[in-house]
């Protein structure tokens, strides 16, 4: 599932191929929407704007697509008049003369009015963007601490929308290992240190992961396994799909466990729930 860094450079992509663009055809595969394909034709695309793993492309007439790639949910952008050849399914297209940007395989769109983005169900629970530059380390640390989140376990808070937006397992599984931290702990029973180093990482490590295409994994480290012959997806994680391979820092193996429906990867020496 694309993550915060993920959706945050495929809306970058979207709004090279259509900002700033008047809209000369639009799709909607789904019915319910398609009355809205005039409406939106003709209009200017403003800004292509994330909010956690959700996309809002708003349009000059003050209407405002929404879309959440969910599972499998994935943009695609082109020449106008152009499609990828793959095997999936068209649900969303906005052309102008030159580029197109498409939707494929996302079940979750709708259009908004601008007074009614407030309100929707996804976007009013969501907590601060992790990639917000407004988004800051006293902020989450504030949340860590609060009664609303410290008794929660961090496996479960951590990809919690709510808590913060954009967090997903990829990212939950690297921020526990980077902390030494069972995700059974809550952020109740933790000292201000480990407070502080959390709350640092679970902004830093989205960050790098925006900034290098995906690696959470120590930048050299990577970058040198990369150079030895291992490929991207070898070399981008510390933890996450390294089932029974060694621990880069205590050589353990790692293990893989399912907590609130999602696989888990840690390390069970590095993250021992006394840690
Ligand atoms: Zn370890």
């Amino acid at each position: 599932m694309p993550e915060g860094p993920e959706i945050r450079r495929a809306a970058e992509q979207v709004a090279t191929a259509i900002k700033g663009k008047k809209v000369e055809q639009l799709f909607f595969a789904f019915d319910h929407l398609r009355h809205f394909e005039q409406l939106l034709t003709g209009s200017i695309v403003c800004t292509v704007d994330t909010f956690g793993k959700a996309m809002l492309t708003r349009f000059s007439n003050g209407l405002n697509i929404y879309t959440h790639n969910q599972l499998y949910g994935r943009w695609y952008c082109c020449k106008a008049g152009e499609r990828p050849c793959i095997k999936r399914q068209l649900r969303l297209a906005i052309e102008n003369s030159d580029h197109a940007a498409l939707l494929y395989s996302a079940s979750d769109i709708s259009v908004l009015r601008d007074d009614e983005i407030g309100a929707h169900p996804f976007i009013n629970k969501l907590g601060p963007d992790i990639l917000a530059p407004e988004t800051d380390v006293p902020m989450i640390i504030d949340r860590l601490q609060g009664k609303r989140f410290c008794g929660r376990r961090l496996g479960n808070l951590l990809t919690d929308q709510s808590f913060v937006a954009g967090l997903g397992n990829y990212l939950r599984c690297e921020i526990l290992f980077i902390n030494g931290l069972s995700p059974a702990r809550q952020p109740g029973q933790l000292d201000s240190r480990q407070t502080e180093r959390l709350a640092a990482s679970i902004l830093a490590l989205p960050r790098q992961s925006y900034e290098t295409g995906g690696i959470t994994n120590d930048f050299r480290h990577a970058k040198q396994m990369i150079q030895d012959g291992a490929t991207f997806e070898e070399a981008r994680f510390r933890v996450f799909r390294r089932k029974n391979k060694p621990c880069y820092c205590c050589g353990t193996t790692i293990v893989r466990t399912i907590q609130g429906g999602q696989p888990t990867y840690l390390c069970p020496n590095c993250q021992h729930d006394s840690h």
